[in-house]
């Protein structure tokens, strides 16, 4: 069950290395129980977050709190945490069975207790089969799912995932999503899990932790991060396609927002819709996706994809198009944050 009390803070943590800044001053909270993502472009500092809750490594400046206790000294072993990495980390030469009960064995858990427990994950992991099998005679989704399993068995409370089903390929990726977040929910586990790839995002968190450059951009529900972006980086980063951003002075005509400052308005390809009135765009391209089609268009300097259903009319080489004044998002020209 999700609750709201912080259960791992970050407070105001950096991490320089000697020629970058990976993390330049983060302060972010997790709940109990909550899916919560690290999610930004490659090298804005997700993994070195994770690595500095884990306690893999130690933060230049700044504390990291588990409910309310201070570990930013503590090793590993100290915290009360598994983890999934991207490289599923499994023993070659071990089985299934001694791969998943590795942790347990390290630390001299009774055979009994262990057995019970193998018994029980790999029921719940679908690798009853499998135990006496070795990694590599089984599929991708399989050893992703004892690197899984090995964390699960060890029943602590926090589990760290790093790129956990980047291996995977597409159809995998998805089924992967649905069994972790269940897996999440049935065992009540505070996930914190890394990702560039936003739909993985938007799919299984509860909460989003949009990462650029070693900063927080934006912290929200998957939902609130899609409609209420905080900035134009994140309004560019979310969306396939993302959020096109005009210059105001191309959408003369249309319903702009009256704002003073230098400003750009941000419209989803999915708010944007042919229209009798508002500004004159040219088609530069036409892609079909089935039940919908992206629509390529230039209204002056802006390129733009609207989004239409593949059923509606397809717009002349020449066309206008409007949007409702309510799904614009203005950000500010210079600093990129949003405009209330
Ligand atoms: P990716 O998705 O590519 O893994 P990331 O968001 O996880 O990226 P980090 O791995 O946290 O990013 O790296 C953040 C920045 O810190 C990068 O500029 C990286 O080059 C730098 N960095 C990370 N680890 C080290 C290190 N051990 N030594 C020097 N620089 C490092």
């Amino acid at each position: 069950m999700q609750t709201s009390d912080p259960f791992i803070q970050i407070d105001n943590v950096r991490r320089a290395f000697e020629n970058s800044i990976a993390l330049d001053g983060v302060s972010v909270s997790f709940e109990r129980g909550a899916f919560s993502v690290l999610l930004g472009p490659s090298g804005c500092g997700k993994s070195t977050l994770l690595r500095l809750i884990a306690g893999l490594d130690q933060p230049t400046a700044g504390v990291i709190w588990v409910e309310g206790k201070d570990v930013t000294a503590l090793p590993p072993s100290g915290r009360d945490l598994s983890m999934v990495f991207q490289s599923y980390a499994l023993f070659p030469h071990l089985s299934v069975a001694q791969n998943i009960l590795f942790g347990l064995t390290v630390r001299r858990t009774a055979k009994a207790d262990m057995s019970r427990r193998l018994a029980v994950v790999a029921q719940m992991m679908g690798l009853s089969a499998f135990l006496d099998r070795k990694p590599a005679q089984l599929s991708g989704g399989q050893q992703q799912r004892v690197a899984l399993a090995r964390a699960v068995i060890s029943e602590r409370p926090i589990c760290l995932m790093d790129e956990p089903l980047s291996n995977l390929d597409a159809k995998l990726r998805a089924e992967m999503r649905v069994e972790l977040r269940a897996l999440q929910q049935k065992l009540r586990l505070t996930v914190i899990y890394v990702t560039h790839d936003q739909v993985e995002a938007m799919t299984m968190a509860d909460k989003i932790i949009v990462m650029n450059a070693g900063r927080v951009d934006q912290v929200g529900t998957p939902e609130q991060i899609y409609t209420r972006p905080a900035s134009t980086f994140t309004a560019g980063f979310i969306g396939t396609p993302p959020m096109a951003l005009f210059d105001p002075v191309d959408l003369a005509g249309g319903p702009v927002p009256q704002v003073r400052q230098p400003h750009v308005i941000g419209l989803r390809p999915e708010d944007i819709h042919l229209s009798h009135s508002g500004p004159t765009a040219r088609l530069t391209g036409v892609e079909y996706l089935g039940a919908d089609r992206l629509i390529s268009a230039q209204a002056g300097q802006t390129a733009f994809i609207m989004r239409t259903p593949a059923s509606a009319p397809l717009p002349a080489p020449k066309f206008r198009f409007g949007w409702l004044a309510a799904s614009a998002s203005v950000f500010d020209a210079t600093t990129g944050k949003r405009l209330p």
